[in-house]
C-alpha cells in the first residue's frame, strides 16, 4: 500500500520541529547585495588562477582527513592557538553551534545569550530541546550587567554565547563587563561561548580571555574574511574540551575542495587583510554618511555592518530594494529593534548605491 505523505511525516518527524520554519534567505538575484555580511571583494584575477589551479590537483577521489589536518594547523597558527588548546572544524560556524547545542543537550539544561544576537543560538538550542533563556540588551544594546548576572544566577546556563561583536547590533561590548560575565559563568559551572564571526573587522579579541579561563571558547568564521561560500569555522578551547564537542562533528563535514581554498586564502592573508582595512573605511564613510541624514540614527559598529534606526524601515527598505540594492530589515527580530535595519558595509560603490537609495527612500 502507498503511504499518505502527509500522515506519514506527523507520525514519523519530531511535532516540534514540524511547528518551525526553515532558515530563509531572500532572493538576491540583481541586487547590490548589502544583507548578509558578505566581504564584496572577489580575488584579484592573478590569484584566482593560482586558486583555480591549485584546486585542480586536488585528490577529490580521497576522503578529506589529511588536507582538514594541514587547515587546522594553520588556523592554529593564524589564530595564535594558546597551549594546552586546541580547534575543531566546522561547515561554518553555524555547524559548530550546532555540535555545541548537541554535546550540551543534558535534560534540563538552558542555554543563553543577550537578546538581540545572532539568532542561531536560540533556534539551535530549539532544535534539541534545550530551553533558551534571552536577556534583552540596555540602552544602547550594552550589556545588562545586573539583568545578566541575575539570569546567569538563576538559571545557571550550562552556555553562554556572547556575539562579540554583536550581530546585528555591531558593537564589541564593554570588556570589563564581559569579564564579569566570564567569572559568573564560572561559579555558575557553564562554558560562554566569544563568538568572533566579525573579528576580522573588530578592534578587539578574545584570545587572552581564551588562554586565562578553561571554560572560554573562541568561534571563529572565515565567512566574513571573505570565504562565505567556502563554509569553514573553527572553535578553540580546552583540549580535552574540544575533543568532546569533537564527537559530534560529522565525519568529513569539511570537504577537501573547502579545505584547500581555505588553506590557500591564509596563505594570501596579506590580501584579504587589505580588504578588510577597505571595508572599515566604507564603515566609517558609511557612518557618517547615516549620521547626516535627518531622521537616521546608526549606531558605531566594529563588524561589517551598521545598524540604523530609521523613520519607517519597511518604506526605508522597499524604497531602497526599488533602487537595486538588498538591505536587511530587522525590525521584527526584536522590539528594541523597531525601525531598525541592518546594512552591510559594500564597495565603495556599493556604499554609494546604498547612501543614495536610502536618502532618496525617507
Ligand atoms: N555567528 C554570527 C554572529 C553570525 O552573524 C553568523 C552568520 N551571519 C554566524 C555565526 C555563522 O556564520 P557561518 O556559518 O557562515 O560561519
Amino acid at each position: 500500500m502507498t503511504p499518505d505523505l502527509p500522515s506519514l511525516m506527523a507520525r514519523v518527524v519530531r511535532q516540534d520541529i514540524q511547528g518551525l520554519h526553515a532558515y530563509a534567505v531572500q532572493p538576491s538575484a540583481g541586487f547590490v547585495k548589502l544583507d548578509t555580511m558578505e566581504n564584496p571583494y572577489p580575488l584579484p584575477e592573478a590569484l584566482q588562477q593560482a586558486l583555480g589551479e591549485r584546486l585542480g590537483r586536488v585528490a577529490i577521489n580521497r576522503y578529506p582527513a589529511e588536507r582538514t589536518e594541514d587547515l587546522k594547523a594553520a588556523l592554529a597558527q593564524f589564530a595564535g592557538l594558546p597551549e594546552g588548546c586546541a580547534l575543531t572544524l566546522g561547515n561554518g560556524s553555524d555547524e559548530i553551534i550546532t555540535m555545541l547545542s548537541l554535546a550540551c543537550a543534558v535534560p534540563g539544561a538552558v542555554f543563553m545569550s543577550p537578546l538581540p544576537s545572532f539568532v542561531m543560538y536560540g533556534l539551535s538550542a530549539a532544535l534539541q530541546g534545550v530551553r533558551f533563556v534571552g536577556v534583552p540588551l540596555a540602552a544602547d544594546f550594552e550589556l545588562d550587567e545586573r539583568a545578566m548576572l541575575a539570569a546567569i544566577a538563576e538559571h545557571r546556563p550550562s552556555l553562554l554565547y556572547l556575539s562579540y561583536p554583536n550581530n546585528p547590533t555591531g558593537n564589541l561590548w564593554d570588556d570589563a563587563v564581559v569579564d564579569r560575565l566570564i567569572a559568573a559563568m564560572g561559579e555558575a559551572g557553564g562554558l560562554v561561548v566569544m563568538d568572533e564571526a566579525y573579528q576580522p573587522f573588530a578592534a578587539r579579541d578574545s584570545m587572552a580571555r581564551l588562554a586565562a579561563h578553561p571554560h572560554v571558547l573562541v568561534m571563529r568564521t572565515m565567512s566574513k574574511f571573505g570565504l562565505a561560500g567556502v563554509r569553514i569555522g573553527y572553535l578553540m578551547g580546552r583540549s580535552a574540551l574540544i575533543a568532546e564537542i569533537d564527537k559530534l562533528r560529522p565525519p568529513f563535514n569539511v570537504s577537501v575542495l573547502n579545505a584547500e581554498a581555505a588553506l590557500f586564502a591564509l596563505e594570501h592573508a596579506d590580501e584579504y587583510a587589505r580588504q578588510a582595512a577597505e571595508i572599515r573605511a566604507q564603515r566609517q564613510r558609511l557612518y557618517e554618511a547615516l549620521l547626516a541624514m535627518h531622521g537616521v540614527h546608526p549606531w558605531p559598529s566594529e563588524a561589517n555592518m551598521i545598524l540604523a534606526r530609521v523613520p519607517d524601515a519597511a518604506a526605508a527598505f522597499a524604497g531602497i530594494k526599488s533602487r537595486g540594492v538588498l538591505v536587511k530589515n530587522v525590525s521584527a527580530l526584536h522590539p528594541s529593534l523597531a525601525n531598525c535595519l541592518r546594512l552591510t558595509v559594500g564597495t565603495p560603490d556599493e556604499t554609494t548605491r546604498l547612501i543614495d537609495a536610502l536618502r532618496a527612500s525617507l
